[in-house]
């Protein structure tokens, strides 16, 4: 009943498959009505002269008609080239071909009987043709065909009967019988060959398209939509990428279910407006990655398709595959973020701060305003590293970076550009107090104490501030303007914030030129030591002195050892100078009185030289100084260096009998571990803490209480350095410091002035 069309079964689309099985119906329809006439024409000659020639025409003009009739309820329809075929549609077109079939029982019934016997075999000859062809050429409309078969051979054994041939009438029915089975085989059979024809042009699609995707990148699901962009044939795999039940989106609009939630709010993400626009032009689309918004979650799919148009070309929806890519989207995401954030401080980095000051640097050509960029160095951060150990640092990096955010404003981006470097990018810095203003607050609030691990860490933040475009007009120039700031803020001691001044170009390349200058100082004898006394901090009287380097250059003048020692550091010339230093110092020390001692000051860099050792022993030995009388100055930051062999170096010195102070305590958060490890001589108490102690600071006074104690149960001797008036020098003592050192006994003085002061053998200098 469902192949002849007259009822539609529960199961499967119909209307869809009727449209495949008509859609051959129209491919005869020319040769049907060019038969149909010729044989009309053919009916017309045998009976002239039987039949009067206006019912011929008569009936010829109403054969044409019939065959005309089902062409408008074609176009009538609309129905061509569509796909789907309602059943009505159907049933009209059997009522047109029953119309012709009546239209030819005419000859049959109304002509033949007058003519004779023969023109009535002729005539059914022709009905049969008629009705074997409509047979196999209607095979798409098998209904048609039945009704055709039903009406001739109906109307031809009525003939017969009329004319008492019954063996006719028999073979008639017969042959109606077995053409109808026939015919309804043959329609079955061709709708089989076109559903499969269908269903294998579709796997062919299918196929292709998996087969490109997996050539191209890997697919995890089909999916389908029809002509109204709802989602047809939903399979498993999809819906569990959608996370929910296939019945639930089967039918659902398609941008629907990737908008989610944000369907009702219409705010739709990008991605959505283009898959939305392809869908609209009908385009095939490739590897469109779109965000699919989830009740819980929101992932990434990877959507590729092709419209989809039935035999006849009418559009009929995409069908497509898809994969869930939200992790690889991610984990793209997250290297993008990694480009330009720093990982330790999720700050943005290097990249992406100078990425600002690129874009600040054109707002400010285009409308003539002025940026700001700001380059932050932290002081003592090193020590703090070095000692108390990287996990330590990265964690004060963390804070200092809460901080640094923390005083940011809209027009203001911080980021870090390694190590402890920070910087700042400031938009439009109206006049230059705003980047003045920025830059002490940040100095002031990074120099907070931290608490890091129930440590409790003092660091301080130098700045140099650049301002475009006046300073520089491009990323490279600004930054290194705001570095020589920087550099000049360092230089000055830290903890302070300096501008940008054209001579600070002049500046760094004076540091050039000194230090050409001080590879030749040597040679040239321009080195010269000066000798500080050291004394008993009860008797008063004098039991050592420390050499002091001095450097006299017709060019630069009287240079302060703290200025070009560390520029010596940095050049590696600071190992031949400080040989010069011991030489020298033993020299002179030899002249002395046999009880007055000789410090030395030892750079980190010299005691990593393997034959360190060799040359004290070789300095002792030429000049004949006593090992007892050569007391070697580090501070902390020899013990800095991983992998060194300080501590073995210092032990080797202490073998050779020689003394051994560590220098400037207190200022580079000694870990004291290394106290208990190297059996030093003297502590030195930095000069800053004898400051504080003799201000009455309870900080200060504890320390050195503590380092006294500490000292003394080691077994060490205590300076304290630095000791300017009679008030100080009266607070280290009541704090139980051993020796004293400073300006209140004595500045660093010439050779000369110390062999003249021995002139009298008076080894007492005050009292
Ligand atoms: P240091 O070893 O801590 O030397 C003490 C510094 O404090 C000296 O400065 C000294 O002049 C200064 N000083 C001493 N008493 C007072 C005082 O009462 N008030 C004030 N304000 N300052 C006082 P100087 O000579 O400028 O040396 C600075 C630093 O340079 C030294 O600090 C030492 O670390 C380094 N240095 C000096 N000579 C040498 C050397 O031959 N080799 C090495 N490697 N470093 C040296
Ligand atoms: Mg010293
Ligand atoms: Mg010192």
């Amino acid at each position: 009943m469902a192949i002849l069309g007259l009822r539609d079964p529960a199961e499967g689309d119909w209307d869809h498959l009727r449209a495949i099985q008509y859609a051959g119906l129209a491919r005869y329809a020319i040769l049907r009505v060019v038969t149909n006439l010729v044989l009309g024409l053919l009916v017309c000659q045998l009976f002239i002269g039987f039949v009067p020639a206006w019912q011929l025409a008569g009936w010829m003009a109403l054969l044409g008609a019939s065959l005309y009739f089902p062409s408008i309820l074609y176009r009538r329809s609309g129905m061509v080239n569509h796909d789907h075929v309602a059943r009505r549609f159907v049933l009209q077109l059997v009522a047109a071909t029953g119309a012709i079939a009546l239209v030819w029982c005419v000859p049959i019934v109304a002509f033949a009987p007058q003519a004779g016997e023969i023109e009535q075999t002729t005539v059914w000859t022709i009905l049969a043709a008629l009705v074997v062809g409509g047979t196999l050429l209607l095979n798409a409309l098998p209904l048609g065909a039945f009704v055709l078969n039903l009406v001739l051979m109906g109307a031809s054994i009525f003939a017969y009967w009329q004319s008492d041939n019954l063996v006719t009438v028999g073979a008639i029915v017969c042959f109606s019988i077995l053409l109808a089975l026939s015919g309804f085989e043959n329609a079955r059979a061709y709708l089989m060959f076109k559903m499969s024809e269908h269903g294998l042009a579709e796997k062919d699609e299918v196929v292709s398209l998996l087969l490109r995707e997996f050539e191209e990148g890997d697919a995890d699901w089909l999916w389908q939509i029809d002509a109204s962009r709802r989602i047809t044939a939903v399979s498993p795999r999809f819906a569990f990428a959608a996370g929910r039940e296939a019945s639930e989106i089967e039918g659902m609009p398609f941008t629907q279910l990737i908008a989610g939630k944000h369907w009702e709010s219409g705010n739709l993400p990008p991605s959505l407006h283009i898959l939305s626009d392809k869908l609209t032009k009908r385009e095939s689309f490739s590897n469109l990655v779109v965000k699919v918004q989830g009740d819980e979650r929101t992932c990434w799919w990877q959507l590729s398709a092709s419209p989809r148009f039935d035999d006849s070309g009418a559009f009929i929806g995409f069908r497509g595959v898809g994969s869930d890519v939200t992790e690889s989207r991610e984990n793209a995401e997250k290297i993008a973020r990694l480009a330009r954030f720093d990982t330790l401080t999720g700050l943005p980095n290097r990249l992406q701060l100078t990425e600002a000051l690129d874009r600040a640097l054109k707002e400010c050509e285009q409308w003539h305003c002025r940026c700001g960029f700001l380059m932050i160095d932290l002081d003592r951060f090193k020590s703090v590293n070095d000692t108390l150990g990287h996990l330590v640092g990265d964690r004060l990096l963390a804070q200092v970076s809460l901080r640094l955010r923390s005083l940011m404003g809209k027009d203001e981006l911080c980021g870090r550009l390694g190590g402890d470097e920070f910087a700042v990018v400031m938009r439009d810095t109206g006049d230059g107090q705003r980047i003045s203003d920025l830059a002490n607050r940040i100095i002031d609030v990074l120099s907070r104490p931290y608490e890091v691990d129930q440590h409790t860490l003092f660091i301080g933040a130098s700045v140099g501030s650049a301002c475009g475009t006046r300073d520089g007009r491009t990323v490279e120039t600004l930054m290194r303007s705001a570095d020589l700031a920087l550099y000049r803020s360092k230089d000055e001691g830290g903890g302070r914030h300096n501008v940008y001044e054209p001579q600070l170009h002049s500046h760094a390349e004076e540091r050039r030129v000194m230090e050409i200058a001080l590879r030749k100082a040597l040679e040239k004898d321009e080195f010269s030591l000066a000798f500080q006394p050291v004394v008993d901090a009860a008797s008063e009287s004098l039991i050592a002195f420390e050499a002091l380097i001095r450097w006299s250059n017709p060019e630069f003048g009287q240079v302060s050892p703290s200025r070009f020692i560390p520029l010596a550091e940095d050049a590696r010339l600071v190992v031949p100078i400080g040989n010069w230093v011991l030489h020298r110092a033993c020299r002179e020390a030899v002249t002395w009185p046999a009880d007055v001692r000789v410090a030395v000051n030892v750079s980190a860099e010299q005691l990593y030289e393997p034959d360190f050792v060799e040359t004290v022993v070789e300095a002792l030995s030429e000049t004949g100084l006593a090992p007892q009388r050569l007391e070697l100055e580090v501070t902390e930051s020899v013990f800095l260096r991983e992998g060194s062999r300080a501590g073995e170096t210092l032990d080797q010195i202490l073998a050779l009998g020689v003394g051994l102070s560590l220098d400037d305590f207190g200022t580079g958060y000694s870990a004291l571990g290394y106290l208990s490890k190297t059996r030093f001589t003297t502590i030195k108490v930095d000069r800053s803490f004898v400051q504080g102690a003799a201000n009455g600071m309870q900080e200060s006074i504890a320390i050195i209480r503590a380092v006294v104690a500490m000292a003394e149960s080691l077994g060490m001797s205590t300076t304290a350095e630095g000791a300017e008036t009679e008030h100080e020098v009266r607070v280290i003592r009541d704090l139980g410091c051993k020796k004293i050192q400073g300006y209140y006994y004595g500045r660093p003085m010439t050779a000369d002035d110390v062999a003249s002061l021995f002139g009298g053998q008076q080894t007492t200098l005050y009292g």
